[in-house]
């Protein structure tokens, strides 16, 4: 495999501070002091020739024969120092206290760190190298302008079928294939996880791919095996809806016996039959809900068609007066003359939901509103508004979460299962809609579903084909 494109790198100022410190200008004391000294020596030399000169009366060529001698030997020096650094093999500087010997003990050391830098970065790399390949997850290190290969580890050859060196310098796209991954790679910083998809390799691996661009130039594509969490998340979905499944007819036989037992029949026994049909109840209602959550989870889409919103929002307002028994008042703001796609009864299910929440948590004398609008992307707004208790900002985030209530006494007071809100998050998602909360205690709350533009149609006549009034929803 080819070397890391980025790695840190160590500077010199990094290793020696104190050295990045000194002035370029100044000499060190040491340096100072033998550059003097070689100073000395020379200029100590030339006064020898010329009294020696003065000696034997030829000043002139004793001094030029001094000169000569003198640059013969800095030559040699200059040789040597050259020697020294086109060698490769390890010499010892020499032993003088003379400015060349200075300059051959330097020259010396900044090789000596050199040869250190290099071998700690090699460590390093080679570090990075074993970390990457020892990751169970594959990493592919991708050119952001050419979305070529430039690396990747051992783990990318077991999960995405990437080979070396075949694959080097590759269209990563074109390498993995069977993923389509062109659209996803051209969203670059935008790309979304890809959570679950099928590994090259082998069908039955279950991927998990990210796009993570760490540098200007370069991608990390991180693919993880995620089967065995998709499998036991499987194995919990499967457990619910069979568990729930098997409680149906039991549950069903034990309500409709105590359904039979007329309290008025039995005055001593009244309190505890009516807890008893009570609890039966609700049991019923929760294995309900949880059979419907089992249904929308196991599904990627729905059945699509128009959906009657007149129709459907008639139903919602009827539903809302017969569950509040004229505690409430419940007004209907039909102002987006719209009807929307989609599955008309998982989007009555999830309205409904909203509608007997709004009545549930409003004490009598409050006010329920349903609005449909059009938004001003060309999309829909369904919004159910309601007088009630309203909810602290904490609790908003984790509302839709499977029996996350914010007070388990209210919700069970007034028929709560904790599996409503998240029934409604299933069923948008399911029509790429969302929710939005707004709410403040003691003032009430909103709970809004938006769909988008590809969401809405004209509205149809009523009693046109295809537009299905909402209450023969089941
Ligand atoms: P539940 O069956 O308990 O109503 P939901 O999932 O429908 O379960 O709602 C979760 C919690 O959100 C409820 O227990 C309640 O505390 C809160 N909640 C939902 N709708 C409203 C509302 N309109 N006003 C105030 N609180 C609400």
């Amino acid at each position: 495999m080819t070397d890391l494109p980025a790695l840190p790198t160590v500077s010199a100022s990094d290793e020696h501070p104190a050295d990045a410190a000194v002035p370029t200008r100044r000499m060190p004391p040491r340096l100072r002091s033998a550059w003097r000294r070689t100073l000395l020596a020379q200029c100590g030399l030339l006064l020898a020739a010329i009294v020696a000169g003065i000696a034997i009366g030829h000043v002139g060529a004793v001094l030029a024969a001094a000169a000569l001698g003198m640059l013969a030997w800095q030559h040699w020096r200059l040789r040597r120092v050259l020697q020294g650094l086109g060698a490769r093999q390890h010499q010892e500087p020499g032993r003088g206290q003379g400015a060349w010997n200075e300059l051959d003990r330097l020259l010396h050391r900044s090789r000596a760190e050199m040869r250190a830098r290099k071998r700690r970065l090699l460590e390093m790399l080679r570090a990075y190298r074993a970390a990457a390949d020892a990751l169970p997850d594959a990493v592919v290190v991708v050119d952001r302008n050419t979305q070529r290969i430039l690396w990747f580890n051992e783990a990318a050859t077991g999960l995405l079928g990437l080979v070396h060196p075949r694959d080097m310098g590759a269209p990563v796209a074109e390498c993995l294939q069977p993923l389509a991954l062109a659209r996803w790679l051209a969203a670059g910083r935008r790309a979304e996880p890809i959570l679950d998809a099928q590994a090259p390799t082998d069908a039955r691996l279950r991927l998990n791919l990210r796009l993570i661009p760490y540098s200007e130039d370069h991608w990390l594509l991180v693919a993880r095996d995620v089967s065995k969490l998709l499998q036991l998340e499987q194995v919990r979905r499967d457990f619910v809806a069979n568990v729930s499944h098997e409680l149906r007819t039991p549950l069903t036989v034990v309500h409709g016996y105590l359904e039979m037992l007329d309290p008025d029949e039995f005055p001593e026994w009244r309190p505890m039959l009516e807890e008893m049909q009570r609890q039966s109840q609700r049991m019923t209602q929760l294995v309900e809900d949880l059979l419907t959550l089992s249904r929308l989870e196991a599904r990627d889409s729905l059945p699509e068609e128009p959906v009657a919103m007149a129709a459907m929002l008639a139903t919602l307002k009827r539903e809302a007066e017969a569950f509040s028994q004229g505690r409430h008042t419940v007004e209907l703001q039909d102002l987006a003359g719209c009807d929307l796609l989609g599955s008309t009864r998982e989007l009555h299910s999830a309205f409904s939901n909203l509608v007997t929440n709004a009545v549930r948590y409003t004490p009598a004398g409050g006010t329920v509103t349903i609005t449909l609008a059009r938004t001003p992307d060309g999309g829909a707004v369904l919004a159910v508004r309601d007088t009630g208790y309203g909810i602290a900002h904490a609790h908003l985030p984790r509302l839709t979460e499977r029996f996350y209530r914010v007070s388990s006494s209210r919700s069970r007071e007034s028929g709560g299962t904790g599996l409503g809100l998240s029934i409604v998050k299933h069923v948008l998602g399911l029509h790429q809609a969302r929710l939005s909360i707004e709410s403040r205690v003691g003032e009430g709350s909103e709970f809004a579903c938006h769909f988008g533009p590809e969401r809405v149609r004209t509205r149809h006549d009523e009693a046109a084909p295809g537009a299905r009034p909402a209450a023969d929803a089941p």
